[in-house]
């Protein structure tokens, strides 16, 4: 621990290593600090603890048949064995495992059990994200202090509303404009269809309950390439359903085919892969910080590089990690830590419930492609006042398809009849499932180990994150109204599940940085900036304050793209 800079800057001179602005991680939300901050001249630096990946070309998998992989997509058992945590992602398969971590390779210690999801490498989980992108509305800013569940939002809907559009248009958001005051419209492309099923099933939930919506899901895929999709060499999306292994129509939005590729254009961007950040580095008597010390993965040396501006979005828990270790003298337990918050108030999205059945009938219809969405259902409950025996909400995320013949009327999965039944449209099926909101609490918290390091002699996170009963009775409300809905919507053989799973899996995770009004119950400031440490800008999902009900990734852009905007100025009035 120390304020003085025991610089190491391994032969090359300070200079050499400075820069206007460090990125700290290149996924969703590093990739649209690097965008914005390039965009405005900034010499900027990314650092990156993974390897590179180049759009189209390191996406080895993207045009490879199921028949191309020796065990048709699935991973060998000896591999799930030794990886019993990633393989328990949504979406990881052998179409897709370079883009996840190996469980060995980044250990952390769980006190609590939680399945902490990760993807290293140059665009983070913005190669392998879900792409769900509905807005906050106006209520969810307000409902955690409304209700007594949470501290104020330093901002409201109306502050961020049209950095939302912003990011929309850029990204390539589609989606419908529905009017639902919930989920508020946005800057969307055309939305994908309903399928002929998912009409008929919504028009008879909507008769039976006007106040609740299945609409067409907003997500970031290409319905139409618009000239600035086409300027960042995207084109529009095929619906072929195969986003995660990397899209070669840049068809949804990643950092690698959008934000990274159009910084880099500006000859003002540097990405350094292969650089574990350790710490951030403050200058006391500077009182700011002046840069950030890496560990070369490769060569294991530390290497300091240096800049007027920081920005920390290296994923919500790896950005506490980073501040929990950037101790000094002034901020002996991690930096800005004053109110001793840091690492705590750890939220994440409830992911336990679903609900599904079978829709008679419809044999003579299909559908047309693989449509990489899904419908949504905005929430109904403690909208604008808290009238349930829990706090907080839930949106659903739902939608009809059709089983493969083979599926039920075969038995044995092999031979010639499995084969020809395979080619044949089964019954149809309707599911649900639920994304709520959970609680920020001071005893959910991660922090450093005392104990055990990595092989960069970086302390371990401890997670330290659990379900409460709160949550639980959310669960049950939604898997009663769940049953309800898909009822009132025509589906038969009804049946509810509660998975059990550990937080983490839910891949939401956030908090621990969190914003606010008042230093001593948050850590950063309306702009994103810690309230102690100015220059630092945390704009991940360790800032938020609450969870919500919606998927938070494209708040996240739009929290980065808004502080990017402020830091600037701030720089250009000398105040940073
Ligand atoms: C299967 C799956 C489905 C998802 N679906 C959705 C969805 O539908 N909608 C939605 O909103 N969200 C979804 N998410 C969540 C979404 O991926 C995250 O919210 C989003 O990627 C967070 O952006 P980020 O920039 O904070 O982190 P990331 O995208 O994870 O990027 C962080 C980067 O920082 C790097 N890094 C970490 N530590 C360090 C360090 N010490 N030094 C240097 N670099 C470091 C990482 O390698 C990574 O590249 C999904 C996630 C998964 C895994
Ligand atoms: S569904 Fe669209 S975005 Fe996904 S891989 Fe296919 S073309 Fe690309």
């Amino acid at each position: 621990m120390g304020d003085s800079l025991n610089v190491n800057i391994n032969g090359k001179s300070a200079a050499q290593n400075s820069y206007d602005a460090i990125v700290v991680g290149s996924g969703i939300s590093g990739g649209w600090a690097a965008k914005e901050l390039c965009e405005k001249g900034l010499k900027t630096l990314v650092l990156e603890r993974g390897r590179d990946v180049k759009h189209l070309k390191d996406y080895p998998t993207a045009t490879m048949g199921s028949w191309q992989f020796p065990y048709r997509g699935q991973m060998p058992l000896s591999f799930n064995k030794e990886n019993p945590l990633i393989t328990k992602a949504a979406g990881f398969d052998d179409t897709t495992d370079h883009f996840f971590i190996k469980d060995k390779d980044h250990p952390y210690v769980q006190e609590e059990p939680f399945d902490w999801i990760r993807g290293y490498q140059v665009g983070g989980k913005s190669l392998i994200w879900g792409r769900a992108c509905p807005r906050w509305s106006r209520h969810e800013f307000l409902a955690p202090a409304r209700d007594g569940y949470g501290i104020e939002w330093p901002i409201g809907y109306d502050d961020i509303a049209p950095w939302y559009s912003y990011v929309e248009g850029f990204a390539g958001i589609c989606g419908n404009n529905d009017g639902i005051e919930s989920m508020p419209d946005g800057n969307y492309l055309p939305p994908f269809e309903f399928n002929c099923v998912e009409k008929d099933v919504r028009k008879k939930i909507h008769a039976k309950y006007p106040d609740r919506h299945m609409i067409q899901g907003r997500w970031a895929q290409l319905t139409k390439a618009l000239p600035v999709h086409l300027e960042q060499g995207r084109g529009q999306c095929q619906t072929r359903d195969k986003c995660m292994r990397g899209c070669p129509f840049g068809g949804y939005f990643s950092s690698n085919s959008s934000t990274l590729p159009w910084a880099e254009k500006t000859g003002n961007l540097t990405i350094r892969p292969h650089s574990v950040v350790h710490s951030v580095i403050y200058d006391e008597t500077k009182q700011k910080a002046v840069g950030v010390r890496i560990i070369d993965a490769l060569s294991n040396q530390p290497i300091d590089y240096f800049a007027k501006i920081i920005f920390m979005n290296a994923s919500a828990l790896n950005t506490n990690l980073i501040l929990l270790n950037s101790t000094s003298n002034r901020f002996p337990n991690g930096l800005g830590n004053d109110s001793g918050l840091l690492g705590k108030y750890i939220c994440h999205h409830n992911y336990r419930g679903s609900a599904g059945g079978t829709i008679e009938g419809y044999q003579d219809v299909y559908y047309y492609g693989r449509r990489p969405a899904e419908s949504m259902m905005p929430n109904f409950r403690n909208f604008k006042k808290q009238d349930m025996d829990f706090v907080g909400g839930y949106m659903a995320f739902m939608g009809a398809y059709r089983t493969r013949g083979a599926e039920a009327s075969v038995k044995e999965e092999i031979g010639g009849e499995y084969k020809d039944a395979l080619a044949e449209p089964g019954e149809w099926g309707f599911y649900m499932y639920i994304q709520g909101e959970t609680v920020p609490k001071e005893s959910n918290f991660v922090a450093l180990s005392k104990e055990k390091k990595d092989q960069w002699g970086i302390p371990l996170l401890v997670t330290n994150v659990k379900y409460d009963s709160n949550d639980e009775l959310l669960l049950k409300d939604f898997l009663t109204q769940s049953s309800e809905i898909l009822d009132a919507g025509g589906v038969k053989n009804i049946t509810t599940h509660d998975n059990h799973w550990a937080p983490g899996r839910d891949i939401h995770e956030m908090g621990g940085c969190r914003m606010g009004k008042d230093p001593k119950t948050s850590l950063l400031n309306g702009w994103n900036q810690m309230h102690h440490v100015k220059n630092v800008f945390v704009t991940d999902g360790a800032c938020m304050t609450s969870t919500a009900n919606q998927s938070p990734s494209i708040l996240y852009m739009a929290l980065t793209a808004r502080a990017c905007n402020h830091a600037v100025e701030e720089l250009k009035k000398g105040n940073l």
